[in-house]
């Protein structure tokens, strides 16, 4: 079932949603070579909660973080850790929210370390260039599978894949509302889109073939062929109009 949202409600999220922003705008800043995951982590944390808001994901199903940091051929729900130095040519994904008079806001990001390859850099720039071709159609009258579509042919006609075993989601007073959001699909099907919905929108893609294995740590979703994978992710209301955006400044 899909819950619709008021427009006190949306604010809330809003409001959640605009430290989430602030943060993802923040980590180009302090990302460095040599820093450590969970030190990335623990900044995240501490913004958050220096921002009189909780981490979202931190306990969710026991995940032990307050981001999911996810680098090179990591897909998504890497575990932070002392042990994971980020190094020079990296690309490290930060997928995390927050939670603000209970309504959470979810949204990721994939940030180089440093000076990174030219390939690289075009894996992250067509995440995000795909999640803004999927944007164009979250709007009154269009379908979900219009959205799905959208981001799929954009990143395959850039010769990447799109992940299938990981979705995009409603979000509200649940981290994971319904409906699913997959990255691929047909045009003009699944449910239509309504002002009052949020959602959050997120391609993965990978450089090589779309399959995932989870590492034995029961979270790290790595790509089976050890190509790198980029992340994009941003919390969406539906409107009368045009979208909106929570988590992008
Ligand atoms: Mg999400």
């Amino acid at each position: 079932m899909i819950v619709l949202k008021s427009h006190e409600e949306i604010e809330l999220m809003a409001k959640a949603a605009s430290v989430t922003a602030a943060m993802l705008e923040e980590i180009p800043n302090i990302l460095m070579p040599g820093m450590t995951t969970l030190e990335l982590d623990h900044w995240c944390e501490d913004y958050i909660l220096r921002h009189g808001m909780k981490p979202a994901f931190k306990g969710y199903g026991g995940f032990p973080g307050t981001a999911c940091i996810s680098v090179n051929e990591e897909v998504v729900h890497g575990i932070p850790t002392k042990r994971r130095v980020l190094n020079e040519g990296d690309i490290v994904s930060v997928d995390l929210g927050t939670i603000y008079k209970g309504f959470y806001s979810d949204a990721a990001r994939t940030y180089p370390v440093g000076k990174v390859s030219e390939e690289a850099q075009k894996l992250m720039d067509v995440a995000e260039g795909s999640f803004f071709e999927g944007l164009k159609f979250c709007k009154k009258g269009h379908r979900l599978g219009d959205v799905s579509h959208a981001i799929q042919t954009y990143v395959e006609a850039n010769g990447f894949s799109v992940i299938r075993d990981y979705v995009g989601h409603g979000v509200g007073r649940e981290l994971h509302e319904d409906p699913q959001i997959p990255n691929y699909g047909k045009a003009n099907h699944g449910p239509q889109l309504v002002p009052g919905m949020v959602i959050a929108v997120e391609p993965m893609i990978a450089a090589g073939e779309y399959d995932v294995e989870v590492l034995s740590n029961g979270w790290t979703a790595v790509t089976l062929d050890r190509s790198w994978a980029a992340h994009y992710e941003n919390t969406i209301v539906i409107t009368e109009d045009e979208p909106r955006l929570l988590t992008k400044l």
